[in-house]
Order: structure tokens, then sequence, then C-alpha cells
């Protein structure tokens, strides 16, 4: 087999028991990479010199008897939202070209401490606001199951170089289901750990009190892999808390017999399409033979989440990224008057349709006259969704849901029509409101689209989540399949 075939802790091990070298992995990868990044459109950067000379760094390591722990040599692909020093960071837009990060994020550091390697930065929907990848500034990125088809968003390229083998991990963000939905999309593991997990400094903000960086892997024991060295408090980062990181990848486990988990009434009902339902419904099944226990519960707050996501996050977005100004980062308009003229059009002429009408949004519902009636109404149901999910994970290890209502659409499909865009988050953005974790696992196909299989858990209940995910996947041969057009 084919050295980027491998997935991460197998190439791992292969390092660790040098029948590889860290330098002959990153290679192949980078081969792969200009053979079939044209067509599947994920990077808009690969850091081939930076990425070989740490690979040559590491094998010396090596030399000196040194065992790589941590990632072992194994190389990540990074959102182009996450800053690595040296690097663009255009969040996928045309008001941050030519700007060229000057310091890790934390996760960066972390990647490169832990023995990472950094392949280059991903395509993604401008600022993070998007389902589908169709919102970046610069290039399309396609489905690898299918090229009529959409990635998923916003880290849809994150998904897609790993479903297509041109990364064996990535790093993607959420704020409202962008690595779950992505990962869903593409038959790719993606976990959005609890808020306050990893650190989000040197993470380009889109809503503040909803980000969250996430990690996707080919199996839920790469993801686990990625996921425990990056995780952690950060004193650059006040949200982060003092809770030990568990080594999620050490306890996976087949059997789960007397978990209990729920199934939410209201994420069964209309807009769910029927084989998707037919899928998770077949799920159930292999997760009672493991020896769960499956019944139903209530989330009645599911109707406002979506209204409340984009009124609280849209306000947020507003805020944040009133610092792009033309002047700080990146692009600058040309032939300006004044300072005023100059913020007006380098905002006008840099920022892309979805985040103006985001900007729009949010600065409507923080306005004086607006404010209590949505933003803070927004607030108050936040709240009460909260309490719901308590309720149901005071006697639940776990919620169980489809990922998305839906197997990925075609591009152009929902362009038209925002509202229909944004109902692909339905079971999504209700988790990031609530700043749970959730993780999506590959449980079939649909139309020969994949579908994921979401597992909502209590706050730090990330263990549970992996473990409930691995003994879906060792049950099942989802994570064994290849996507059809590389
Ligand atoms: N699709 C959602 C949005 O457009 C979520 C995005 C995200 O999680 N970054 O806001």
């Amino acid at each position: 087999m084919e050295l980027h075939k491998y997935k991460a802790h197998e190439l791992k091990a292969m390092i660790k028991n040098k029948e590889v070298k860290v330098e002959e992995v990153t290679k192949a990868f980078i081969r792969n990479i200009s053979k079939i990044d044209e067509k599947i459109g994920a990077y808009l950067h690969v850091s081939e010199e930076e990425a070989l000379n740490s690979s040559k760094a590491l094998d010396e390591k090596i030399t000196k008897g040194e065992i790589l722990e941590g990632l072992g040599g194994v190389p990540v692909a990074v959102k182009d939202n996450i800053s690595v020093k040296g690097m663009q960071n255009t969040c996928g837009s045309k008001i941050l070209q030519g700007y060229i990060s000057p310091y890790d994020a934390t996760v960066t550091k972390k990647i490169k401490e832990n023995n990472g390697i950094i392949l280059g930065k991903l395509n993604m929907d401008e600022f993070a606001m998007g389902s589908s990848n169709e919102n970046s500034a610069f290039k399309k990125t396609v489905n690898p199951w299918n090229e009529m088809y959409v990635p998923g968003g916003s880290s849809g390229a994150s998904a897609a170089s790993v479903a297509a083998f041109e990364a064996p991990l990535s790093l993607g963000t959420e704020t409202g289901g962008s690595v779950r939905q992505p990962a869903s999309f593409c038959s790719v593991v993606g976990l959005k750990p609890t808020y306050g997990r990893i650190s989000r400094y040197g993470v380009v903000a889109f809503g503040s009190t909803l980000d969250q960086v996430g990690v996707i892997g080919r199996d839920v024991e790469d993801c686990a892999l990625l996921a425990q060295n990056i995780s952690g408090i950060d004193n650059k980062d006040y949200t982060t808390v003092n809770i030990p990181v568990q080594a999620y990848k050490n306890n996976l486990v087949k059997d789960i017999k007397g978990k209990k988990i729920g199934i939410p009434v209201e994420y069964f009902g209309e807009g769910l399409n029927d084989n998707v339902r037919k899928t998770i419904d077949k799920a159930i099944k292999v997760l009672r033979e493991n020896g769960a226990e499956v019944k139903e519960c209530s989330l009645p707050l599911t109707q406002y989440a979506l209204a409340a996501y984009y009124i609280i996050s849209s306000a947020e977005a507003s805020s944040n990224l009133g610092r792009f100004d033309g002047v700080k980062y990146g692009y600058r308009s040309k032939d300006t008057e004044d300072v005023v003229d100059l913020y007006f059009k380098s905002r006008s002429e840099g920022f892309g349709k979805e985040v103006k009408r985001r900007i729009m949004l949010g600065t409507y519902v923080l306005s004086a006259g607006y404010y209590d009636a949505y933003y803070k109404k927004s607030l108050k149901v936040r709240n009460l969704i909260i309490q719901d999910f308590q309720k149901v994970l005071n006697d639940f290890d776990a919620i169980l849901s489809p990922t998305s209502p839906t197997p990925a659409f075609k591009f152009g499909e929902k362009t038209k029509d925002i509202l229909s865009m944004y109902l692909s988050d339905i079971y999504t953005v209700p988790v990031n409101i609530a700043g749970l974790p959730a993780i999506s696992v590959p449980c079939g196909f649909v139309n020969n689209l994949p579908v994921g299989l979401q597992f909502i858990g209590n706050y730090f209940s990330e263990a549970t989540l992996f473990n409930l995910a691995y003994s879906y996947e060792s049950s099942t041969d989802w994570h064994k399949f290849t996507a059809q057009i590389i």
C-alpha cells in the first residue's frame, strides 16, 4: 500500500519501528497533493519546504535514539483561520490576502512540540461562515466522493483533504457544526470538543462564545490521537479550563454494556431524509448489539436553536470582524480619500456576500432599538437550550442523532435559498449553543454519498464519545471505503 493511504496511528507505529522515515511519509503526502489537489481543491497553501525541513529534524532525533511521542512524526493539515507562524492566514477571505501570521496559534505550537508536521493551509468558507465551502473567496473544494457535490463547510477542505488522502489528520474549527457536518459529508471522523477544552489563541474569531477548534481523522483512533495532543488549559486563552486531558486513544473498547443513549424525538421529524433515517436506525441496532441501552428522549427547544444561533453568532461576528479595516491586516483599497473612505472601501471590496450579510444582521440585532427583542431574547433561549440538554444528559451518557438531515448537496443547490443552507446545521448548532462536545462518525451511504452518525455528550465527556464512536466503528466497515474520485 502507498504510504499516504495509511492512517495516522499506523504511520506513527511504522515510524517508531523504523520501517519508514518521517521524511518519506511527508513526501508521500506532498506527492499525492500535487497529483490530485488540482481536482479536489483542498489546499490554499502547501508548506513543502518547511514540512520537509521539520521532517528531517525529526528523523535526526530518531537517529539519535529518541522516540517520537505524541503525534510521532505524522503530518497535519490546518484550516486557514488557524495561525501558523510564517504562513498565510486568509480565512478564505480577500480581506486577509497577503497577511502572514507572525506567531503560532497554541494548537499549532502543540502540534509542533508533539512531533507533528504541518503540511499546509486549507480552504474554507470565508471567515467560517457557510455549510458548503462555496463561500471561499479563492477556490472550489469538491467532495471526494463525487465532484458534483459540496464537501460541506465551513471546514469542508479539512474533511475533503483527509478523505482524499492528502493529509492523515486535519484541524478545522466549529462555530455551529463546521467540523462535524463536513466530516459526515466526506465520510471521515470529526470531533467538536467541549467549549474550553482546546485553546483558541491564534484562531481567528467568528462567534467567540461558540468557537472551538475541532479535529478530523480517518478513524476514531486517529481523531482521538490528534485531540489528546492539542487539548488542555492555556494561559493565553482564559476560556480553557484546568481539567486533565485523558489519553482518549488508550480507552477505546467495543463493549459499551450499560451505556445509556438517548434518541431525541425532535431530531427525527420533518426535514430528515428518509434514507438517512433508515441508516441511523441500523446504527442504533449495532449499538444495542454492543450492549448500549437506547431509549427515546426529548429536547423540546430544538426548534428555536437555529434562530438563536444565527442571532448570537452574527452579533458576535459583527463585532469580531470590526478589526478588519484595511489598516492592520491584508487587503487595502487603493485611491481612497480619507480614513473613513479607506475603511469603507477596504471592507466593501474585501468581504464577500455572506460575511456582509452576517455583519448587517449582527449589527441590526445589537442596535439600541432591537437589542432586547433579538439579542437578549436569544441569550435567554440559549439558557433554556442548555437546560434542555442538561435534563437529558442527567439520565443518559450520550445523545444520538444524524449529523446532518441529508447527505451532501450539489454545488449551487442551496446558494439561492440561504435558509435551506442554514437548515443543514439543524442537528449541529444546538451543541455549540450549549458548549457541549459531539462527534460525527461514518455510518453508511445514501445514493453513494456518505452519512454521519452524531453522538453528543456532557461537558468534558470526550472520552465517552470517542468510545461510543469506536464501538460503532469497530462493528462496521464504513471507515474502510475509499472516496471515488481519487
Ligand atoms: N454553517 C454554520 C454557519 O454558517 C456553521 C459555521 C461554523 O461552524 N463555522 O454559521
